[in-house]
């Protein structure tokens, strides 16, 4: 059951405390009080948290009111709902909660993990009938592609997106790969392609099936450097979305220079750059970022660094650049994960990632200090969507024999994306 680094979780232990308290805690201390507020109420913006600013794109698909038995039920006959139900389908259902996911979820996973690892957990277990997956849309999509045609891939509420993902849509992508592909035509042929798209995990899987279809590949940001090695030998350009950080990050640490990493901003011509820095460009950056990860800042660093000397300070290459370079290291949520664990000394982190799986791994290894850098309290507010009233609905529903919030990436998209997923496996160093 436990595969590599995939928790279990039962390990996590009862870190509830601090969703759980947000109603006791002062105002100014979370980034939005409608963390206190009724889960039923759906908010226009993504929802409570960090990205409750960012716009949902039209379209976006709405999660229609569920029976009001759950919405009245109390946290105890939710939990003893929950246990049942997961009782009863035994093997036939597998439940996945994501690392940034609220404890009240996560304590019903069999897994926890980041999207990937989370998408190949499922696949160890093969009488699962169906795939609860208590993370966000694009995540739901790539467990889809993943699993056997005959596994049902479940979002427990559909109103659960990713704000960064939604930042590049299909049809801005095209328009930009059009006008690169145009571009650069007449440019000596070299034997390699003008550019490679790269996209970053966070991403619908229309974008998965675009990269596959257009000799590009998929990144997690763990494999980030691998795969860009693996574009750059193949193209003289990387055309990099969605998070314009995360390229940032890794293509500095390859050694690439600033400015040939200009910014593309859809629906601007040329993504509002020239000619001539398009030629010169090795990577181009998609404007899109994680709105939990742009809270971050050096002056947090700096602030952590007087306050705990020998800090160890570890961020996500989500973070701006200027966080990653204060930072002593980057890197992924596995990473973060087993730099605690490897630690044999007692140590102070400051961890620069969500603050879900922040506290989480604060109660998992007491005999270390670590905290969140953002003194605020904002979780990832597309996760936060996930309540356990959502968790018993989907449950219930699979007990009594019908299948809810269905996540099913179209045949045509199907393809194309596990080429560009199975690109990512297959690149090495
Ligand atoms: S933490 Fe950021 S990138 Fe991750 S799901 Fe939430 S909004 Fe998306």
């Amino acid at each position: 059951m436990n595969s590599h680094h995939i928790q279990t979780a039962e390990a996590t232990g009862s870190v509830a405390q601090n969703i759980a308290q947000l109603n006791l805690l002062a105002p100014e201390s979370t980034c939005s009080t409608d963390l206190a507020a009724s889960p039923w109420d759906t908010p226009a913006g993504y929802g409570p948290g960090a990205s409750q600013e960012d716009q949902i794109p039209s379209g976006y698909p709405v999660q229609s009111s569920i029976p009001e038995e759950y919405l009245k039920a109390s946290d105890e006959e939710l939990d003893a709902r929950i246990v049942a139900a997961k009782a009863t389908l035994g093997d036939k259902a597998v439940i996945l909660g994501h690392f940034y996911q609220r404890d009240e979820v996560v304590k019903y996973a069999d897994f926890v993990g980041d999207s990937f690892q989370l998408a190949n957990a499922a696949l160890t277990r093969d009488k699962a009938e169906a795939i609860v997956f208590c993370g966000v849309h694009f995540m739901a999509e790539t467990a889809d592609i993943l699993s056997r045609e005959d596994q049902a891939v479940i979002l427990p509420n559909l109103a659960a997106g990713c704000s960064m993902a939604d930042m590049a849509d299909g049809p801005s992508v095209q328009q930009c790969w059009e006008e690169l592909t145009a571009l650069y035509k007449d440019e000596e042929d070299d034997g390699r392609m003008p550019v490679i798209p790269v996209t970053y995990m966070n991403c619908s899987a229309e974008l998965k099936a675009f990269v596959g279809r257009n000799g590009g590949l998929v990144c997690t940001s763990s494999n980030a450097a691998t795969v860009l090695e693996w574009a750059f030998e193949r193209g003289r350009r990387v055309l990099f979305f969605p998070d314009q950080h995360l390229g940032r990050n890794t293509a500095k640490a390859m050694g690439i220079a600033l400015e040939q990493m200009p910014m593309w901003t859809p629906r601007k011509a040329l993504g509002g750059n020239d000619e001539a820095i398009m030629h010169d460009a090795k990577v181009i950056l998609w404007h899109g970022f994680c709105s939990v990860h742009k809270r971050f800042n050096p002056a947090q660093i700096a602030k952590a660094r007087q306050e705990f000397p020998g800090v160890r300070v570890i961020v996500h290459p989500e973070c701006p650049m200027e966080v990653v370079d204060a930072a002593d290291e980057a890197g992924s949520t596995d990473y973060i994960q087993k730099a605690i664990a490897g630690a044999t000394e007692p140590t102070t982190f400051a961890i620069g990632t969500e603050i879900n799986m922040v506290n989480r791994l604060a109660a998992q290894y007491p005999q270390h200090t670590i905290f969140c850098l953002d003194p605020v309290i904002c979780p990832c507010s597309t996760m936060y969507r996930i309540h356990p009233g959502y968790l018993a609905w989907v449950l219930e529903e699979l007990v009594a024999g019908r299948v809810v919030n269905q996540i099913t990436v179209p045949k045509d998209q199907q393809g194309d994306a596990k080429i560009a997923l199975e690109r990512m496996l297959a690149a090495k160093p």
